[in-house]
């Protein structure tokens, strides 16, 4: 399925042009046009799926094989000393195109990605509350 708002399914789709660093049947891999660090790209699914939740299980499956392939690939290719493997669901948690994607970021010694959070706190017992609540059972 293609949605014809969706900038994603035209980029993936080869409808509108990018710097494509891999394709198959499945995906392509093109260079984040507005890069948190050198080498920053994404890998976007050729079906419209808008996040996570809706992610096909086969495509699930395959999109983590990939990333590691494509870490391993870009570390060597950039000497990069570390890498972040992203991938945002609603606009809360900084999604902003709705296709999902999974960010690629090659990390530096010194850049300016700044991909952080600032730790809270817990008590024993909000932690032994919130694992029962989320259990899968
Ligand atoms: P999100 O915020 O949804 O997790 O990530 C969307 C990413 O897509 C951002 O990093 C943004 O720079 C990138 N992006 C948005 N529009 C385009 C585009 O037209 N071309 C490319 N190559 N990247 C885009
Ligand atoms: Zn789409």
């Amino acid at each position: 399925m293609k949605d014809s708002n969706c900038i994603f399914c035209k980029i993936a789709n080869g409808e509108i042009p990018s710097v494509t660093i891999y394709e198959d049947e499945d995906f392509r891999v093109f260079l984040d046009l507005g890069p948190a660090a050198k080498g920053h790209a994404l890998i976007v699914p050729k079906e419209h799926y808008a996040n996570l939740y809706e992610l096909d299980d086969g495509l699930c499956s395959k999109v983590f094989l990939l990333a590691k392939k494509l870490a391993v690939h870009m570390t060597e290719a950039l000497h990069c000393d570390g890498f972040n493997i992203m991938q945002n669901n609603g606009p809360v948690a900084g999604q902003t195109v709705f296709h999902f994607h999974l960010h690629l970021i090659p990390r530096y010694e010194g850049d300016t990605a700044g991909i952080q959070w600032n730790p809270g706190s817990a008590s024993q017992e909000e932690l032994t509350q919130l694992g029962e609540l989320l259990r899968v059972r």
